[in-house]
């Protein structure tokens, strides 16, 4: 089982197997949301997704039409985002070992100026291609 939880603790998830795939975010909302350089977030189906915590501490913000981040009300954290067929995991949230690499960089185009991009996965200036 692999398990996550936000700073306080309030908020705690499991998933059963490792996230289909795992993606760095370079888009300025991504770091704002993460108050970092960038975001990192792994997706896995929403039916692989399990609460292991009330759910009662999430508030959550529309950050663009139909993009919603989901934070803990008590210590501000991102938490995972299950509201669509695919959960958004922020990647910090974990506290086992998910079982997966960041497989891209996207948004690459609007990275912030004061970091430079890793070689390594490959980035796109925006979308994933796919
Ligand atoms: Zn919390
Ligand atoms: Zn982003």
């Amino acid at each position: 089982m692999i398990n996550g939880s936000c700073l306080c603790g309030s908020v705690r998830f499991e998933i059963k197997e490792p996230p289909e795939r795992m993606n760095i975010c370079h888009c300025s909302m991504c770091r704002k949301v993460t108050g970092s350089a960038y975001g990192v977030f792994a997706h896995i189906r929403s039916d692989r997704f399990r609460w292991t915590s009330s759910v009662d501490s999430i508030v959550e913000y529309e950050s663009s039409t139909g993009h919603v981040r989901a934070f803990c009300h008590t210590c501000g954290s991102s938490v995972p985002n299950v509201k669509t067929e695919f959960a958004c995991i922020p990647a910090g949230a974990f506290d086992s070992d998910p079982g997966v690499r960041p497989m891209l960089q996207i948004f690459a185009g609007s990275k912030a100026t004061w970091y430079a991009i890793a070689q390594d996965p490959v980035a796109y200036e925006e979308f994933d291609p796919d």
